[in-house]
């Protein structure tokens, strides 16, 4: 087991055994935010066939090619419709979006530019050939690649898959996370905490973590600060892809969680990264390295939040498929002094506002205990302040990882 590494390292040990999980199949409607894990060829050419971009009149461009031409007008087509026979020299057919191109016309021309008379039309423009047409096959045709593998699926893509007729997908399966807390002082929320009592609001926090990436969280309650209640939820929760425990893993008397891990097989493969807060972060996989990946996080609530944030996230991710899994950074400008002891990396709360010449501001939300939830409610974003360094003076440029990424749309306005 590894100790006292950064956090680069420790991302890495986390993520070098991180495959997509297998595919299973999944209705096109409910595949939103997940990752195909097939490419999807069509089997559809579409528009199926050339068709009307506009409301109007199908004609023949020869006929058309002077402003003022009288036409008859020999039908009509709508969408859905189909053209009663081939249009003549001299005629025109009326025409509404999406309908077909009636065999011998070649172009539309818009209803604004034309004047409609009893069973004629005068089109005041000329119009070119092919005009106001869709191609059949100009959005996809028959045998293209249209999605690959790896792929999020979006809004459009889920529109895309209706069209082709791809009512079943494959996607990666979305993950499977145990969470459970520990502590003799924890409380449910629906309790109320006497006696110096806590409600276990990890347990929430990370549950939405995981919603928040599409990962699927079980909460598995509170254990008491015994190695045999520990060991009982700990074991229950090693049938997931991902455990995540909080509390417990540091080097208290009442710290069972890292001897109960080993206990049930876990490999543990880091304990202690040089963050702060977070610095007791533990990781392993269990069935001796091929089994769930297992996280202790520490208890404090800012903690567990920023751990998860920064080796459960990308994890959740990578799991699900996806190859985008880093957070937005930006180089935004202190707007305040920050300092610290050199030796860990600091992860601090900050506002981000934008400065009237659009560069984004970072200042501390305030108290930056690892106790204090309330700063993370209001920050936007983490300023990483380098394991090394000791000063950010202010004006300097800061590396942040950007939380709320509304701020972008703020800076926009
Ligand atoms: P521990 O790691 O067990 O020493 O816990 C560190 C701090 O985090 C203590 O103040 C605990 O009360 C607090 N804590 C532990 N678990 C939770 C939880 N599930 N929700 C909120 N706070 C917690
Ligand atoms: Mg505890």
């Amino acid at each position: 087991m590894r100790t006292g590494i950064s956090v680069p390292e420790a991302r890495a040990l986390v993520l070098d055994a991180a495959r997509p999980l297998a595919p299973e199949i999944a209705p096109f409607e409910h595949a939103l935010g997940r990752v195909l894990a097939e490419a999807v060829h069509s089997e559809r050419t579409l528009p199926p066939a050339d068709c009307s971009a506009m409301d109007g009149y199908a004609v023949r461009a020869a006929d058309v090619a002077q402003p003022g031409a009288l036409l008859r007008v020999a039908y009509e087509v709508a969408a859905g419709g189909l053209a009663p026979r081939a249009l003549a020299a001299g005629e025109a057919a009326r025409i509404f979006t999406g309908a077909p191109i009636p065999p011998g016309a070649d172009s539309v021309v818009r209803q604004e530019e034309t004047e409609a008379r009893a069973g004629e039309v005068r089109v005041l423009v000329a119009v070119a050939r092919g005009e106001s047409v869709r191609e059949a096959g100009e959005d996809v045709r028959a045998g293209d690649l249209v999605l690959a593998p790896g792929w999020r699926i979006g809004p459009a893509e889920v529109g895309m898959l209706a069209s082709l007729g791809h009512t079943l997908v494959h996607v990666h399966r979305r993950p499977r996370v145990a969470v459970l807390s520990g502590g003799d002082e924890l409380v449910e929320p629906h309790e109320t905490p006497t006696n110096g009592r806590i409600v276990s609001s990890n347990a929430y926090s990370i549950a939405a973590q995981c919603r928040e990436v599409g990962a699927i969280p079980n909460n598995l309650g509170i254990a008491r600060d015994t190695p045999a209640d520990l060991e009982r939820l700990l074991r229950a929760g090693l049938h997931a892809d991902v455990l995540v425990s909080s509390a417990g893993v540091s080097v208290g008397d009442h710290d069972h969680v890292r001897p109960t891990l080993e206990k049930l097989g876990v490999q543990l493969v880091f304990w202690g990264v040089e963050m702060k807060p977070g610095y007791p972060v533990t990781f392993g996989r269990a069935n001796g390295g091929e089994g769930a990946f297992v996280f202790g996080l520490p208890g404090n609530p800012v903690s567990a939040l920023v751990t998860f944030e920064l080796f459960v996230r990308p994890l959740l991710l990578r799991l699900a498929g996806r190859s985008d899994i880093a957070r937005p950074e930006v180089a935004a400008v202190a707007g305040e002094r920050f300092s610290k002891k050199p030796g860990r990396e600091h992860y601090v709360r900050v506002f981000l506002e934008q400065r009237a010449d659009g560069a984004l501001v970072a200042r501390t939300t305030g108290n930056q205990s690892s106790g204090v939830l309330r700063s993370m409610t209001l920050a936007d974003g983490l300023l990483v302040f380098a394991s090394g360094d000791s000063e950010i003076a202010a004006g300097a440029r800061a590396r942040v990882i950007v939380l709320d990424e509304s701020v972008f749309a703020r800076a926009a306005r």
